[in-house]
């Protein structure tokens, strides 16, 4: 796959269709994959990668390459194309400057799993028949590819593109997704029970703003949390109240506008289980106003922003609070 994009991305520069390219390349470790911008074909032969752990949405850095001159290619995977279309309706990027080529999607590798078996020292990972084989300074190990999947591809909602100029391979399907299960659980604890799940996991978070940088929906020029006046501006937080502030106005922030894409844990040093407060709005967005996919189109009307005559009275905020 990877060479069939560089070629592809190569074609496109060459025949003047985009004037640079958006993929990613390897930073540090070999399983530290990150995004970048090439202008040249020797610069896409010498560092363009592609691999099962090429799992970063490129869609948010489009925001800014979109405004640039010239046209960009972007290479994006079904999850990452419900990014893009939300993006596109928010009038976030300029569509018009970007050419989408849909690739097929993971299911991408998460080394923080790897890690968790006690493989450390990790050189290169190799999948072999869905075994994955990882050279370790310390000597080969081996454990099964799905026990190392992230968790965003394990509950995938979709292998289908929502938006591309161009696709590579086959076009794949909405998926009938477990992704509510652990909502669902959540929701069947105790109120305790349930406060105390997100106490312990928020109060391992340490402000380090990653999952409001990576995430698709974050894109206010100004966020309320640069506020030098706000008194949490980038900084730890102080106590739990600060702890849990933080998260639900996120939360609230990306309401209805949130793709699922599971950027946000993915990227969280902490192991925070993000994805999960906004699947629990998603869940109870389709419960009360009808399915809705945020991303799936660029013209729907999103259920928040939306008024019908049969919509849900607000005192049912009320009464799910005291259930
Ligand atoms: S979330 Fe789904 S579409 Fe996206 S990379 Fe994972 S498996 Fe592929
Ligand atoms: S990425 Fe994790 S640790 Fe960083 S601010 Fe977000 S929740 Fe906290
Ligand atoms: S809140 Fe998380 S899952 Fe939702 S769009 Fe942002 S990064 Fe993606």
């Amino acid at each position: 796959m990877q060479e069939a994009m560089i070629n592809k991305a190569k074609q496109l520069l060459a025949d003047g269709t985009v004037s640079r390219v958006i993929g990613w390349k390897r930073g540090e470790f070999a399983y530290d994959i990150t995004p970048a911008v090439f202008e040249t074909a020797e610069e896409l032969d010498k560092e363009f990668v592609y691999d099962d752990f090429t799992a970063a949405n490129v869609s948010k850095y489009l925001v800014k390459e979109s405004k640039k001159e010239g046209k960009i290619l972007v290479f994006l995977k079904p999850c990452d194309t419900y990014s893009f279309n939300q993006l596109t309706k928010e009038h976030r990027v300029v569509r018009e400057n970007v050419y989408i080529v849909g690739i097929p999607g993971g299911p991408k590798l998460d080394a923080e799993k790897i890690k968790a078996k006690g493989i450390t020292g990790i050189l290169s990972v190799k999948n072999e028949n869905y075994t994955l084989k990882i050279d370790t300074v310390y000597g080969e190990e081996k454990m099964p590819f799905y026990e190392a999947v992230l968790d965003k591809c394990a509950s995938c909602k979709s292998k289908k593109h929502v938006v591309y100029d161009e696709l590579m391979g086959e076009e794949g399907d909405v998926l009938d997704s477990n992704r509510f299960d652990m909502v669902e659980k959540l929701e069947n604890m105790a109120a305790q029970e349930r406060y105390d799940f997100w106490r312990e996991q928020l109060s391992k978070c340490i402000r380090c703003n990653a999952c409001r940088n990576v995430c698709p929906a974050c894109t206010c020029e100004k966020c309320v949390f640069d506020n030098p006046d706000s008194g949490v501006e980038n900084k730890a937080p102080a106590d739990s109240f600060e702890e849990n502030m933080f998260h639900i106005i996120r939360a609230f922030h990306v309401a209805g506008r949130c793709t699922d894409c599971g950027e946000c844990s993915r990227v969280c040093p902490q192991n925070i289980p993000l994805h999960l407060l906004n699947r629990k709005f998603i869940k109870d967005i389709n419960s009360l106003y009808g399915e809705y996919q945020a991303g799936e189109d660029t013209t729907s009307r999103a259920p928040l922003n939306d008024y019908k005559q049969n919509d849900c009275e607000a005192s049912v905020v009320h009464e799910r609070g005291v259930e």
